[in-house]
């Protein structure tokens, strides 16, 4: 039976109108046989052909005595649904970020664990480059434990538009982080593959509009979700984060191991928390011991583009959600950070560390 159906064409399309979705039902009862089909369009000029030849081909049967050919018309999901059959899935919203063409820098910033100051400097980082001028998006791909909507004082969601997501804008970044699709402090339960594809979907649905530079914000450490993450983004760079105590060869060898997996060219290292000026004597006080980030870069063989001091106004300036590149311009982290933004875009040569 579906075989005969089968061999009735639209003379329209040009398909078996099995494919068409055209055939809505059919019973037999005894030796007759009663096909109800679904027109595309009331009053098709084709409706008497199509109902001619249903009827000739189930006809010839064995067995079938008599045909009836009920006509009905698809309705306006049907023949939606019929047009995205014939034309294919429509071409999904192709994000300039993942057009190999692309301009876009994408620089994935990256540390062997957490609490080391990643987010703090991929926030500081991205307003410092739009201060340079350039069109910046912070992707935040720490989806366990986002930072970034506090730090750049903005919260979702996000508005829809033509089924892609347009990021929120703060300090002049276009924004994107899953701590805008979920409830504040309600944790994030996805497992690894939901979360991957949730970073993919950021970077091909997300509007970000002509972007120089992506920064994105890896969850720490160099496991297997920060991995599976990394090899999403394109053509990207990472930029080491790392204390001066938590600088060992083995969180470098890590780090260099984490990169050559991902293909990924490093960048540079960045050391923060690397000393902390007194605030009564003005002295410099080296908290977590000396010359750790240089020593890894060197591990690396990457260069070391800055070294950040440890401010209480820098924790401060995030938790207010204005980055301290923004709020305090003249203190030693905001120069810190410019410098880093300038070697990152490359018009300054690898870190003079100002020590
Ligand atoms: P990570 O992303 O590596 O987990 P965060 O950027 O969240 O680390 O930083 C951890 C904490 O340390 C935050 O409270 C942040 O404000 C603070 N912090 C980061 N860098 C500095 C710095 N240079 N001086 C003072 N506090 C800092």
């Amino acid at each position: 039976m579906l075989a005969a159906l089968a061999s009735v064409r639209d003379p329209e399309l040009g398909r078996p109108i099995t494919d068409l979705d055209m055939v809505k039902d059919v019973s037999v009862e005894g030796g007759r046989v009663r096909v109800e089909i679904l027109l595309t369009v009331q009053g098709c000029p084709l409706a008497n052909r199509i109902e001619r030849d249903v009827a000739q081909a189930v006809g010839r049967l064995p067995g079938v005595d008599g045909v009836e050919v009920r006509l009905g018309y698809m309705d306006e999901a049907q023949r939606q649904a019929l047009v995205r059959k014939i034309r294919g899935p429509e071409p999904e919203p192709k994000s300039a970020v993942l057009d190999p063409a692309s301009r876009t820098r994408v620089i994935a910033v990256a540390s062997g664990k957490g609490g080391v100051g990643k987010s703090t400097v991929t926030a500081n980082l991205a307003v410092a480059l739009r201060a340079m001028g350039r069109q910046v998006g912070l992707l935040d791909a720490d989806i366990y434990g986002f930072s970034i909507p506090g730090m750049m004082g903005v919260s979702g969601p996000p508005r829809v538009f033509q089924r892609a997501i347009v990021p929120l804008e703060a300090h002049g970044v276009q924004v994107m982080s899953m701590g805008f699709l979920v409830e504040r402090d309600t944790p994030v339960i996805w497992r690894g593959p939901m979360i991957s594809g949730a970073v993919e979907q950021f970077l091909r649905d997300v509007l970000w509009a002509d972007l120089d530079d992506l920064v994105v914000d890896l969850p720490p450490g160099t496991g297997d979700v920060p991995l599976s993450l990394a090899t999403r983004l394109p053509r990207a760079e990472m930029l080491v984060v790392t204390t001066p105590q938590e600088a060992s060869v083995s969180v470098a060898k890590r780090a260099a191991l984490f990169a050559a997996k991902t293909n990924m060219r490093v960048l540079g290292v960045v050391e923060n928390m690397a000393w902390l000026v007194c605030p009564h004597c003005g002295e410099t006080i080296d908290v977590f011991g000396r010359g750790g980030g240089r020593r890894m870069a060197e591990e690396l063989g990457a260069p070391l583009l800055a070294a950040i001091p440890l401010e209480p106004a820098v924790r401060a300036a995030s938790d207010a959600g204005t980055p301290i590149v923004l709020s305090q311009p003249d203190s030693e982290s905001a120069k810190a950070f410019r410098r880093l933004a300038e070697a990152v875009v490359g018009g300054r040569s690898p870190l003079p560390v100002p020590r």
